[in-house]
């Protein structure tokens, strides 16, 4: 049976009936230490999400690594000077490559509110995102510009020491912010775009199953059709995004390793640890 069909809006459902055929198994995994040091043949990726502007506020500190990745929602409302700000501290970290998506808070960075913006500002129509018309429009079409300090990644991809990684921002509709897409075809025309082969797949939202789960009941929110595509198509062996900030963890299927890098917590505070990637360095790179 196919639930994904049936259940793609009803995660929690789809989560419940895997589980019982026993085809969605989830383990925790034991995160390495952030002062452990690498094993020679190994590039260290340290990940984190969801820093909502408290990047210098956060408990950890980022460990060094060969590279950082970021998973989205570095700002609360993406106007120029958060992003500015961020883009900033990124020159502070020691790391060789940084790699960064956008998530939904980062509202202008998807063209489709930034339309709306104009559109309101033009005709008087209503927008809730109004403030944002103060950033120019060659600004918006072009911010891997600004964040001059990193590989910005939307439907694309980088390979870092023969390691091939995929970032994309798109995430189930809740509240209209950037990047949001209906959950069912919309969305799953948005994880065709992934392609296979990828080892370390960058979302800013969570597959279904998988450190996706939002107080006060553990109800999975994360998207069926990422897990299917995940596990069935793309195959990586790490999926790393954050998004949901209860749902913070580690957890594998035994194929694919899940990580929820989210830094701030429920309650917003930027208390949880980067995590870190020890990935072996592929022959001759
Ligand atoms: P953010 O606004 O930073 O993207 O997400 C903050 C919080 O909003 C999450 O930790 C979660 O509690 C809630 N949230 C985000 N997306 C969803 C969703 O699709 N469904 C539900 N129920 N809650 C969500
Ligand atoms: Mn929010
Ligand atoms: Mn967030
Ligand atoms: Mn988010």
């Amino acid at each position: 049976m196919d639930y994904s069909h049936v259940f793609h809006n009803d995660p929690e459902t789809f989560v419940e009936k895997m589980r019982r055929d026993d085809k969605l198994p989830c383990e925790k995994v034991e995160p390495i230490p952030l002062d452990a040091p690498k094993k020679e043949g190994y590039t260290r990726f340290v990940c984190i999400s969801d820093t909502h502007n408290l990047h210098r506020q956060m408990r950890h500190r980022v460990p060094d690594g060969d590279v950082l990745i970021h998973c989205g929602d570095f700002t609360d409302l993406g106007k120029l000077e958060e992003v500015e700000d961020f883009n900033d501290w990124l020159s502070t970290l020691p790391h060789k490559h940084k790699i960064v998506i956008a998530g939904n808070h980062e509202l202008s960075f998807d063209e489709r509110i930034m339309a709306n913006v104009r559109k309101s500002k033009a005709d008087g129509s209503y927008c809730r995102f109004k403030f944002l018309h103060v950033i120019p429009e060659d600004i918006c079409k072009d911010w891997p510009k600004v964040l001059s300090n990193c590989t910005f990644l939307h439907d694309a991809e980088v390979t870092v020491n023969g390691i091939r990684l995929h970032g994309c921002s798109w995430n189930p509709e809740f509240g209209g912010w950037a990047f949001n897409e209906r959950r069912g075809q919309p969305l799953l025309q948005c994880w065709n775009k992934i392609p296979e082969g990828i080892d370390i797949l960058l979302t800013h939202s969570p597959p279904a199953g998988y450190n996706d789960t939002v107080d006060p009941h553990d109800m999975c929110v994360g998207d069926v059709d990422l897990t299917n595509a995940v596990q069935q198509r793309i195959k990586p062996k790490y999926h790393v995004y954050g998004h949901i900030h209860e749902a913070y963890g580690y957890t594998t299927d035994g194929k694919c390793n899940y990580i929820n890098c989210t830094i701030v917590d429920r309650r917003h505070n930027p208390c949880n640890k980067p995590v870190i990637i020890d990935f072996p360095t592929p022959e001759g790179a």
